[in-house]
């Protein structure tokens, strides 16, 4: 008997987004977007199923060193680039491609002798509208002169750039964003990458030589107003746990912390082993749906560090023990972040480590 809470993760389900991507994305070779443990999937495992990517891609030095630690052998970028010189080290010997966002990360690229590695393969991150990371356009040109000059940077380099707004199809900042990246590149010298998941799903004009899809890997909808299932998505996380206790609560009886829910009736209540210690988030309101034995009842009243409450009134044959579901197959976490005011990213990613996780169908099909 399994109580504790588990984060059952599906790679046929990966393996299925991921071929999701190629039909939008036909052209474009893919980076795999594994930063932040895999979107909290576990970055090892997620990347080792997402073989059939052309690369994978990370936010920091160190998940790259991680995943060549782990045996992956394939072209990995690195999105944030680098700051000190011992990373740019690293990132040598570890053959790890990385993003250019600001002078200080060039002129350490010029400072440094190349070594017995190969060439660098670096991309410059242009900012064409988002204002995070990037050069502005008119830097590019005499960047990428400078660029060519240094020692041990192979050819082409790259020109990415990252989209603010793609949740919302209609902005049009998403097509400017394009033309800006496009312009710096009217002779088709270089390799573009634009798209992240919305950008692949709603605008063709960010199916660049690559993309870089995250979130639609892992089976939650990146467009405002337009459910995963509806993109042809499949849910690869299943937050799962069990009934600890089944209580006959009287009329008037006041719920956990802070007693938020009072009973309108004399009613069963279930009390399930999860709460925000395991990743469950803590803002759920009253009514935010789960599955018991596959079928919805709402919690009710606060989520505490361990456990949360759910009215079962409309499910009277539950019993202690019985399997919770708080998103993945037939509860998409889409409907809990919008319900508690979030993203899906947020909630996909702060499942704790105190959730067992255990990873399905690893082993591809002949
Ligand atoms: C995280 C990230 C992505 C992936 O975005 P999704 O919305 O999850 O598809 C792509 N590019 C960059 C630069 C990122 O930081």
């Amino acid at each position: 008997m399994k109580v504790h809470p588990r984060a059952i993760i599906d790679h046929s389900a990966l393996r299925h987004n991921l071929a999701c991507v190629r039909r939008r994305a036909p052209e474009s070779r893919v980076w795999a977007v594994v930063k932040a443990n895999g979107y909290g999937h576990g970055m090892v495992p997620v990347a080792t199923t997402l073989e059939a990517a052309d690369g994978l891609a990370v936010a920091r030095i160190e998940e790259g060193v991680r995943l060549r630690e782990a045996g992956i052998a394939k072209p990995i970028l690195v999105m944030e680039g680098f700051l000190f010189d011992d990373e740019l080290a690293a990132a040598r010997a570890h053959g790890l491609e990385l993003a250019l966002h600001q002078p200080e990360q060039v002129a350490l690229l010029e400072r440094t002798r190349t070594t017995t590695t190969g060439p660098l393969r670096v991309w410059i991150k242009v900012d064409t509208g988002m204002y995070r990371l990037g050069f502005e356009p008119r830097e590019v040109p005499a960047l990428l002169t400078r660029l060519h000059a240094a020692p041990g940077i192979a050819e082409p380099v790259g020109l990415m750039t990252h989209l603010a707004k793609a949740d919302d199809p209609r902005d049009p900042l998403t097509q400017l964003q394009c033309d800006r990246l496009c312009a710096l590149d009217p002779t088709a010298k270089y390799h573009l990458s634009i798209g992240n998941s919305a950008g692949i799903l709603a605008c063709p004009a960010s199916r660049t030589h690559w993309v870089r899809p995250g979130i639609m890997l892992y089976g939650a909808s990146p467009l405002n107003g337009r459910t995963a299932a509806e993109l042809g998505l499949q849910p690869v996380m299943r937050l799962a746990t069990r009934l600890i206790a089944v209580r006959a609560l009287r009329r008037g009886d006041a719920v956990g912390y802070g007693g938020t829910y009072v009973c309108p009736e004399d009613m069963p209540v279930g009390v399930a082993a999860i709460g925000y210690g395991d990743g469950y988030p803590r803002h759920a309101p009253t009514g935010t749906p789960v599955l018991v034995n596959g079928r919805r009842a709402p919690l009710v009243g606060r989520v505490s560090m361990d456990m949360i409450s759910i009215d079962l009134r409309g499910l009277p044959a539950t019993v202690v023990g019985d399997p919770v579901t708080l998103w993945g197959e037939g509860l998409p976490v889409d409907e809990i972040a919008e319900r508690e005011g979030t993203l899906s990213y947020e909630l996909l990613c702060q499942v704790t480590s105190r959730v067992r996780m255990e990873h399905q169908g690893m082993e591809s099909l002949p």
